[in-house]
């Protein structure tokens, strides 16, 4: 390989690229002879494959700790995503429950009886009423929405939630 010096134009024959600073032994200039801007690309190919491995990495990473929480989490989850209240013919009003099941586990789980509990002002339970959803299996992730009117006497009911029976098994009902 030829190498030149920039300042004095004496010209080196070199066996081979050198891999590091150079020094002129006329004038003393040192220079990087490297070719620079392949040096640069290769780092940049580095850098790319290093954030490659490191997103590889991060996302094995999350798969794996959320399977490790499967197995602490209920598998059914009931939530309310609306309550109602409408005014029926013969003056009274009722409240109607609407929500979801989700079912969280990657089982077929059968679907439960739903309780939904009110509570009055200071959050104690004052009615629990049992009714059985429509949906009587849920697949793996799926959910099924509920509705539910309520009877008997509200007043006094500030505060509604949805229980599901505990006696969910994989599979039976
Ligand atoms: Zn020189």
């Amino acid at each position: 390989m030829k190498v030149k010096c920039d300042v004095c134009k004496t010209e080196y024959s070199l066996p081979s690229a050198p891999t590091g600073p150079v020094r002129c032994a006329v004038c003393g200039n040192v220079w990087n002879c490297a070719p620079q801007s392949r040096r640069g690309m290769l780092l940049m190919f580095f850098a790319a494959v290093c954030a490659l491995l490191a997103a590889t990495v991060f996302a094995v990473a999350v798969i794996v700790t959320s399977r490790g929480d499967n197995p602490n989490k209920k598998p059914l989850v009931a939530v309310i995503e609306r309550v109602d209240t409408i005014t029926a013919d013969d003056g009274t009003t009722k409240i109607v429950v609407n929500g979801m099941v989700t079912n969280r586990s990657e089982d077929v789980y059968g679907l439960p009886d739903l309780i939904v509990v009110l509570h009055d002002a200071n959050g104690a339970p004052i009615s629990r009423q049992r009714f059985m959803p429509s949906a009587t299996l849920l697949d793996a992730g799926q959910s099924v929405r509920f509705s539910h009117t309520l009877s008997g006497d509200m007043s006094g009911a500030k505060k509604v939630t949805v229980e599901l029976l505990e006696n969910t098994t994989g599979g039976t009902r």
